[in-house]
């Protein structure tokens, strides 16, 4: 990873999201409160914009960006836990570490934050499977689907979708989803 490939899966990572803006929520309608394709929608556009403006000079700045952006724009659960996730991985950047490492300490920032763990049927299990392959160098679009349809039999434990307890059991994740997409951009951005 470095500055050039990072604007570019943001970019990248923007457009799936405007562009599946509308099934991200209709997955946060069963089991949420219809808002995740908002939420993300405006905060990746203002990311995009800032990029743009601000022009982030190295990798480390482009993180700091995404982190301020997505946690001032983004209402909901999912803008601190994405941000706490680039905050982890700006972190790790900073310190020197591998890129495997970096995406583990934004999994771990997430966990901090939002005290999900894997199963719970959140973002978390998405970010898990792909920290795993990552570590492995076996990361790929299928294993990206695989993980997003795998929370669709669980039962939520954290978030607003475990209130509806049973009921959320069918329903992929939305945060999951989006995760996935934000993956999927990444490995076009790295081709
Ligand atoms: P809200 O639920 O506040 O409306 P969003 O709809 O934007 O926020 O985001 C919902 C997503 O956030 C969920 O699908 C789930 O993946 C994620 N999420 C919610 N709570 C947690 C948590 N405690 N830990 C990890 N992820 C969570
Ligand atoms: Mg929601
Ligand atoms: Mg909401």
């Amino acid at each position: 990873m470095n500055l050039e490939v990072g604007i570019r899966w943001m970019e990248l990572f923007n457009e799936k999201v405007q562009n599946e803006k509308d099934y991200l929520t209709q997955l946060d309608t069963p089991i949420g409160d219809s808002d995740h394709g908002n939420n993300m929608s405006r905060g990746m556009a203002h990311v995009v914009e800032a990029i743009e403006e601000q022009k982030p000079e190295n990798l480390n700045e482009l993180l700091k960006l995404v982190t301020t952006n997505l946690l001032s724009k983004v209402g909901g659960a999912s803008g601190p836990l994405y941000a706490s996730a680039f905050m982890g991985m700006m972190k790790a950047e900073a310190a020197g570490e591998e890129w495997a490492t970096i995406l583990k300490a934004g999994l771990e920032n997430i966990q901090m934050r939002g005290k999900a763990e894997k199963g719970d049927k959140t973002m978390v299990d998405l970010w898990t499977a792909v920290v795993e392959a990552v570590s492995k160098d076996e990361l790929t679009h299928d294993l990206i689907d695989e993980a997003v349809e795998a929370t669709k039999p669980l039962k939520a434990k954290k978030g607003r979708a475990s209130y509806v307890g049973e009921r959320s059991i069918g329903h992929i994740d939305p945060g999951a989803y989006s995760s996935g997409l934000l993956f999927h951009a990444m490995l076009e951005a790295e081709a």
